[in-house]
């Protein structure tokens, strides 16, 4: 089968033009992409797009765009060799992390992609994001796709989908995964980084998405003075069956009882709770400290060195499925799609 690339248009800056009358910014029409990158011909190969029905601000995304997007990728799965999802850039760590837990047996690449600058400024970085993913997304070896998994390209790196931030709303170099290496290098060549990268699925089942998300899931953040009405606001919404709980260092929080009491409490009411570090690089460790010690022994599931939105959108995907508590404590301490390191 000749190459064929699926670009699927979500929004975000990254296709806006100005309005030739107006000078203002807005989105431009999709089907046009070939006049705006006229490069993508030189491709050689057959590259489709779809917009979806609604072009968003990535501010505005909610879980259904993540069902919307799975299920044109299991649909469109067969036609193509890879996906690049152009989106916003504010959320796009949410998303693909999403992706990658609701893609199941997934061997194809699907690489997010956005823009700091939109694709009609003469500076945008967006032409370049572009290319590099079609490109990323069509190489193959022996007809085994290099890099079968959800990532993100951004400025002159892959990473994992599910190991990135957004770390900077200005520059070109938007995105950071502190925990796990690069999955490609972009340079006068791509350099891919194989250890990194997850295998193709061993099943020849084909691609299946698990949409039933739970989306009764909150994040709490702590901080020096914290109000115990905060955390009484948090933990006793209704409803509620996982709360990210996002800690000092590796994974440390007050051990003052009106705090543990309010945590006990939250887990007695069967609301799981996962640790997750408020730094951005290294690991949640908990027992290393007696102030995490309590956490672990009140029953708080390890994060590990996840990122804060992958942890949100796996709690989401493990809430979807399982409803005994020890399932869904064990699927979270597990590593589903390598958003984990095990050791840690
Ligand atoms: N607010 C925009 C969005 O996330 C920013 C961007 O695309 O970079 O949709």
């Amino acid at each position: 089968m000749e190459t064929s690339i699926l670009i699927i248009y979500t929004g975000g800056t990254i296709g806006m033009v100005n309005d030739p009358e107006t000078g203002v910014l807005c989105p431009f029409n999709f089907n046009q992409i070939a006049s705006e990158v006229p490069e993508l011909r030189e491709f050689g190969f057959t590259i489709d797009n779809i917009a979806l029905p609604e072009i968003i601000d990535s501010s505005d995304l909610r879980p259904s765009l993540w069902t919307d997007l799975c299920r044109l990728l299991v649909d469109n799965y067969d036609r193509y060799h890879g996906f690049v999802i152009l989106h916003g850039t504010d959320t796009m760590a949410y998303s693909a992390s999403a992706l990658s837990f609701m893609l199941e047996r997934l061997g194809k690449p699907v690489i997010f992609t956005g823009s700091q600058l939109p694709i009609g400024k003469i500076r945008t970085d967006g032409k370049e994001n572009l290319i590099a993913a079609i490109e990323i997304a069509a190489a193959r070896q022996d007809g085994i796709p290099l890099v079968p998994e959800v990532s993100i390209l951004f400025g002159d790196r892959l990473f994992r989908g599910n190991r990135t931030t957004k770390i900077n709303a200005e520059s070109f170099d938007a995105f950071q995964s502190f925990n796990h290496p690069p999955l490609a290098e972009i340079g006068i060549h791509v350099h891919y980084n194989r250890d990194a990268i997850l295998p193709v699925p061993s099943s020849p089942l084909p691609p299946f998405a698990f949409t039933r998300l739970d989306a009764s899931v909150a994040i709490l953040k702590i901080f020096p003075g914290i109000p115990a009405g905060v955390i009484d606001a948090v933990t006793r919404v209704p409803g509620l069956r996982g709360l990210i709980l996002e800690t000092y260092g590796s994974g440390n929080a007050p051990t003052r009882p009106e705090f543990l009491d309010k945590i006990r409490r939250a887990l007695d009411a069967g609301i799981t709770i996962y640790n997750v570090t408020q730094c951005a690089g290294g690991s949640v460790e908990m027992g290393k400290y007696e102030t995490s010690r309590e956490l672990l022994r009140a029953g708080v599931v390890s994060g590990r060195d996840i990122t804060t939105e992958a942890a949100i959108c796996k709690m989401m995907r493990v809430l979807g499925e399982y409803s005994d508590p020890d399932d869904i404590r064990r699927q979270l301490d597990a590593n589903l799609r390598g958003e984990v390191s095990l050791n840690k």
